[in-house]
């Protein structure tokens, strides 16, 4: 065994462990800050999807750079965790004993797969979307020559992948248990036009519907079909399951530490164990929502490089007062050209949540006049409490500015901004770059509201 030791030991090195070492190391400069991650190759997550189309066209164009760390001096080691002593504050990576004094979870999530599909992993051309260089590759190496995909799942990462997949020639079907794609974080008008785009393409939608059996008929292990809730059966050379991630909980379970919400690692305000030496970050820990204080499931890179914030500035003690208690679900994508993004609660879900909410909505143009030639419509759709006016929710769907737009909103949210402030705000705006001074959509959809709010 070799002995090392370090002054802070980060498991993982995704988004939410590489930011909490930067941080860790820029507030306290003196100190040993190591991560250990288990592959050599970091893959930038949220990039997977294009890997497999014509926009990156290889894993090698999607590798994390650790440039910003090493120049720091933060250390890293490639290998996996296997255990941790708690009492004596030791780590056992492969050949090597890391003593350390602050601990760092950022062991992230996997793939989650329903128990009754787990099984059908062991066929020849199902999948899932692993965080992982060699996986995707595979997967990547595997569709090659193949034609016909069914993706099981309708979120962001299944669209993603199917869309790229589309522009390679593939057929695609996407199949999902809600009416239309994407409806976990839009309401269904939206996810209705973002489905539209996506047919338009050429990739087909089952929704409403849920995949039943994993399918080879032949018995040689080779997967060729999926059969469904509704006994239809679709015909498959490869079937992904993108059914969503689980917190990556083993080793904290196998060393004692407790856990929350969904699986996840019970967190404190500043993302303390209830072992204040010992901190989780990212997917792996539990979350409750900004706007229900309901848990929540969201996963993020975003949200998990926040809280890698908030660890690496409150290891030795509370340097800034953190801004924000739960989760915003805030996320952006696109659908061919155009961009669809989502903050806080959708219409839908304020409704179920029994929250008394006045909608507010505006079309417009991204550029002013519309004549500009990169123009884009642009509708902004916002969520604001009956009482009060506060914005808890906003989509947009637009051209490429809403992936900045929606960044406004999760501000706004976070803020506690009413829709009185926002129809007050100051805004830049240029002929080439944003919608008209006039009608900047965001002030527009809280001018609705504002009318609405009067008529009550
Ligand atoms: C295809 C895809 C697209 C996405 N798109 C977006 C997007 O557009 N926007 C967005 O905000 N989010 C997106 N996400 C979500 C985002 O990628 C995750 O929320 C994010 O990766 C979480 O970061 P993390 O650091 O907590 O965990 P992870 O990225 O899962 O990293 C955890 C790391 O810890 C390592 N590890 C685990 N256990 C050990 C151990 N015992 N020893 C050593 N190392 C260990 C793992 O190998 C892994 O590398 C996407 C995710 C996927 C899969």
């Amino acid at each position: 065994m070799q002995k090392t030791s370090c002054d802070v030991l980060v498991i993982g090195g995704g988004p939410a462990g590489g930011v909490s070492a930067v941080t860790a190391k820029m507030n306290n400069p003196q100190k040993k800050i190591l991560v250990v991650r288990e592959q050599e190759v970091q893959l930038v997550p949220c990039a997977i999807p294009y890997v497999f189309g014509k926009t990156l066209g290889c894993s090698e164009k999607d590798v994390s750079s650790c440039a910003m760390a090493e120049e720091m001096g933060i250390s890293t080691m490639v290998g996996k965790i296997e255990d941790i002593n708690m009492q004596k504050k030791i780590a056992y990576c492969c050949d090597n004993e890391i003593s350390f004094d602050k601990l760092i979870f950022a062991t992230g999530s996997t793939p989650f797969v329903h128990a009754s599909l787990e099984h059908s992993l062991a066929l020849q051309g199902v999948f899932t979307i692993a965080k992982d260089k060699s996986f995707i590759d595979k997967l990547d190496a595997y569709a090659k020559d193949k034609k016909e995909i069914v993706i099981v799942g309708s979120g962001f990462i299944g669209v993603e992948v199917a869309l790229e997949f589309a522009s390679k020639g593939k057929n695609v079907t996407v199949i999902g248990g809600s009416k239309h794609i994407l409806q976990n974080a839009f309401d269904h008008e939206i996810a209705k036009q973002a489905e539209e785009l996506m047919l338009e393409v050429g990739v087909k939608y089952i929704g409403r519907d849920r995949v039943t059996k994993i399918i080879d008929k032949n018995g040689d292990g080779i997967v060729n079909a999926v059969e469904l809730k509704s006994t239809k059966v679709v015909d498959a050379e490869i079937v992904i399951l993108a059914t969503g991630y689980k917190p990556n909980t083993t080793l904290a379970q196998k060393v004692g530490v407790s856990l929350g919400y969904y699986g996840g690692i019970w967190v404190d305000e500043y993302m303390r164990t209830q072992n204040h030496d010992v901190f989780a970050v990212g997917d792996c820990s539990a979350r409750r929502d900004f706007i229900t204080k309901e848990p929540s499931k969201v996963m993020l890179a975003s949200t998990s490089s926040a809280e890698g914030r908030i660890a690496g500035s409150s290891l030795y003690g509370i340097e800034y007062l953190k801004g924000f208690s739960g989760t915003i679900a805030i996320f952006s994508t696109m659908v061919n050209e155009t961009a669809f993004a989502s903050a806080g609660v959708t219409e839908d879900q304020a409704r179920a949540a029994n929250i008394d909410i006045v909608v507010g909505t505006f079309s417009g143009v991204n550029r002013h006049p519309a004549t500009i030639p990169d123009a884009h419509k642009q509708f902004v759709k916002l969520i604001a409490m009956k009482y009060g006016g506060q914005i808890i929710g906003g989509q947009i769907m637009g051209g490429l500015e809403a992936g900045e737009m929606i960044n406004l909103v999760g501000l706004i949210i976070e803020s506690h901004y009413d829709i009185y402030k926002v129809m007050s705000m100051q805004v830049a705006t240029q002929p080439r770059l944003t919608s008209a001074p006039t009608s900047y959509p965001l002030v527009m959809a809280s001018v609705v509201i504002a009318q609405k709010l009067k008529n009550i």
